[in-house]
């Protein structure tokens, strides 16, 4: 129990950090170029914020989410997704009277209460943006430009946009008598599920995993054929939009994405070679949330990624970079009596910028140099008796075997030279 982390968690160990850190990088490079800021919640929030936000017929309000009641018998969750938690923040800091739209990315870890499987954890890495207060489609289109541009400066090809439109809340009435018409006499084949969401959200029937559902809703009325003329010219504009862009698509009618407050466009990205767990990126607009959460009427814009799945994917495509542990100088004490000097020299060094490390087991010289190389060291700062007693060290550039013997305070200058070689 105490050497094993809880189900559905995992250790971001050493050896994958900077692969972390590379999607991090390019991650802040492209929000930074699409003129998105960051932003930083809480990683929980008072519950109602989700039950409002998420919406309780979806699967993660009703089985997913990591919900407690603190010391003073408050009920908090832990944040199951970013999207509620920056409304909420977007009302209480009233970031509305800024510059619209408020342009805003995320990363960070969210939780639920999910199966676990390989690309599905129970504590997992989202980066996501939200644009709030724009209302026309090329604010969706920027959005989904956005995802795609991180994915190819990533290089992950294979990739595959869908998009839809769910309708507003003029057109979703019509489509979703439609739907119970349709499922009416099919509704006691499905699943446990969706024979409660046939009266709560039908449309979830259609995005259920469940295989006898799957088979059920074959031939059910497509939301694109009821939308009202506002949402259906705003989904030609996105087609136009994206076209325009060069940036292919595909439309499929069947994603309706689980939250309930999405309105209109919704998309996702998918990389298939990730099987079950394909779906990388999911997005929508959302215009029914910031007025759900108390504010006026708002209309925004988001979408999430899964950063372990983008690590995945990198993973299949051999696209991860290498990680970079070389330091500049490992500075190899020989003999107890030579490492006060050894350790003030690697001071001197850290303090002056410099990258370095020194040896800290009592290893031999051998096994000194050997562990030198595993970095690797550009150069080996020897110190043994004769080199303590003359004030001096024996730099090895381990590129090209040569040493020298130098003063000891020539080490620091001499290595930054070299470092701007
Ligand atoms: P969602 O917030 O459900 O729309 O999910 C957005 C993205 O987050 C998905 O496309 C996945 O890449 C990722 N994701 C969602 N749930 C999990 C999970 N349990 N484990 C890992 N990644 C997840």
């Amino acid at each position: 129990m105490l050497t094993t982390g809880p189900r559905g968690t995992k250790d971001i160990l050493p050896d994958s950090s900077g692969h972390w850190q590379y999607v991090e990088k390019i991650i802040r490079e492209v929000c930074n170029n699409f003129a998105y800021q960051e932003i930083r919640t809480p990683v929980f929030e008072h519950t109602e914020l989700f039950l409002r936000g998420i919406g309780d017929t979806t699967d993660i309000v009703e089985k997913e989410m990591y919900t407690f009641t603190d010391r003073a018998k408050r009920s908090i969750t832990l944040r199951p997704e970013n999207t509620a938690s920056a409304v909420r923040s977007y009302l209480e800091n009233k970031l509305y009277s800024g510059p619209q739209p408020t342009k805003l990315f995320y990363i960070g870890p969210m939780f639920r209460y999910d199966r676990p499987q390989a690309g599905r954890y129970r504590q997992f890495h989202q980066f996501g943006i939200e644009a709030i207060g724009a209302q026309g489609p090329a604010i969706d289109a920027e959005v989904i430009s956005l995802a795609v541009a991180f994915l190819n400066k990533l290089g992950l090809s294979d990739l595959k946009l869908l998009i839809n439109s769910v309708g507003c809340p003029q057109c979703r009435p019509v489509y979703r008598a439609k739907l119970q018409e349709f499922f009416q006499d099919k509704r006691s084949h499905l699943c446990s599920d969706c024979q409660s969401r046939y009266d709560r959200n039908p449309m979830r029937i259609l995005d259920c995993k469940n295989e006898t559902c799957a088979e059920y809703s074959q031939g059910a009325p497509h939301m694109l054929d009821c939308l009202c003329e506002e949402c259906d010219s705003h989904f030609a504009g996105l087609q136009e939009l994206l076209t325009t862009a060069g940036i292919s698509f595909v439309i499929n009618p069947r994603l309706v994405r689980g939250l309930d407050y999405y309105t209109k466009t919704a998309f996702e990205i998918q990389y298939s070679p990730l099987g079950a767990q394909s779906a990388v990126c999911g997005g929508g607009r959302y215009d029914g949330l910031i007025a759900e959460c108390g504010g006026q009427p708002t209309p925004g814009i988001g979408f999430a990624i899964g950063i372990e799945r983008v690590l995945l994917a990198l993973e299949k495509q051999a696209l991860l970079p290498l990680i970079n542990t070389a330091i500049d100088v490992f500075v190899a004490p020989l003999g107890t009596e030579t490492r006060a000097v050894a350790f003030q020299l690697l001071t001197e060094l850290r303090y002056a910028g410099i990258a370095a490390d020194m040896d800290f087991m009592n290893r031999s010289l051998k096994a000194q140099m050997k562990y030198a190389n595993k970095y690797p060291a550009k150069f080996v700062a020897l110190i043994g008796e004769n080199e303590l007693a003359e004030q001096k060290v024996m730099l090895k550039n381990m590129e090209t075997g040569s040493q020298e013997l130098i003063a000891r305070t020539a080490l620091v200058p001499m290595i930054l030279e070299e470092m701007e070689k």
